[in-house]
């Protein structure tokens, strides 16, 4: 099935509860996209924790949302062999939340050097031993895994794969039930965006997070752009995806200290409007 369309889909648009996460709790997040008309959301797993798996499970479907993703599994390096299989055994949790959640996807933020560490390669290697080792759990739990890929200056504390060639590299190597979660954040500066996006092709894209980079960025972190405040050139990405097979959700994850002090409803209806105008 095609669903090519010249401009965004108001269908396909989610919310990823890290963009209010300081003003609304999961339920008042799931209250707020009613409100506002958007079809999906990604909780993140200590908002699920804070409402009970299977009340938040119920909570979404009895509202009518579908769940595009669950934030997150990862985090695989570690200095001993005991931090490693506290690793595996957190993304076996997390594998059995996603499906109890029916989530689209486990995201993966795959950790960075462990404390102390200045083995990179080491570390890289750890992320695909890990995926490897909790992967068979997530293919029987019908839970595909999302690498994703973030940008080189969280290379040492958050993700050691900085490419949507480098996770396309750990997709390869592991075998089917992983593919790659698209943030433009992350990736919209690699001049092989357009290749590796062909490589990823529809079986391999399962997220696109959407926000912007703003100039200049204040902070690493949460100084993230609503979309159109940046310099991201949104709708040829999206273009791109879609040009490749993707048709899943453009979900909203904006890490904000100013968008985090504004009224969500405020934040809930420009990122509607953006996303409609701008994308
Ligand atoms: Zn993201």
């Amino acid at each position: 099935m095609t669903r090519r369309r010249r401009g965004p889909d108001p269908a396909r648009l989610a919310l990823n509860c890290a963009t209010v996460r300081r003003q609304w709790t999961l339920p008042q997040m799931i209250e707020g996209c009613l409100r506002h008309g958007i079809g999906g959301i990604t909780p993140w797993r200590d908002q699920v924790a804070a409402v009970g798996l299977k009340q938040s499970a119920a909570l979404i479907r009895d509202a009518g949302l579908a769940v595009a993703g669950l934030c997150r599994g990862g985090f695989f390096p570690a200095a001993d062999q005991a931090g490693r299989d506290r690793a595996i055994r957190d993304n076996l949790a997390a594998i059995d939340e996603a499906a109890t959640l029916g989530a689209g996807c486990l995201v993966l933020v795959v950790g960075g050097l462990p404390p102390g560490s200045k083995d990179l390669a080491g570390a890289r290697e750890q992320v695909a031993e890990g995926i490897a080792t909790v992967l068979p759990h997530a293919r029987a739990s019908g839970v595909p895994l999302a690498i994703e890929p973030l940008h080189p200056m969280q290379c040492a504390e958050r993700a050691c794969i900085n490419t949507l060639d480098q996770a396309l590299d750990v997709c390869d190597r592991v075998g089917p039930g992983v593919g790659v979660a698209v943030d433009v954040y992350h990736v919209w500066w690699d001049p092989n965006l357009g290749r590796a996006l062909a490589r990823a092709g529809e079986e391999r894209l399962l997220g696109y997070h959407l926000c912007d980079w703003l100039v200049p960025t204040r902070d690493l972190l949460n100084d993230r752009g609503m979309m159109g405040d940046g310099v991201v050139d949104l709708p040829s990405i999206r273009g791109q995806m879609e040009a490749n097979g993707y048709a899943g959700w453009a979900e909203v994850e904006i890490f904000s200290d100013h968008w985090w002090s504004q009224d969500p409803d405020h934040v809930l209806a420009t990122m509607k409007a953006r996303y409609l105008s701008v994308c």
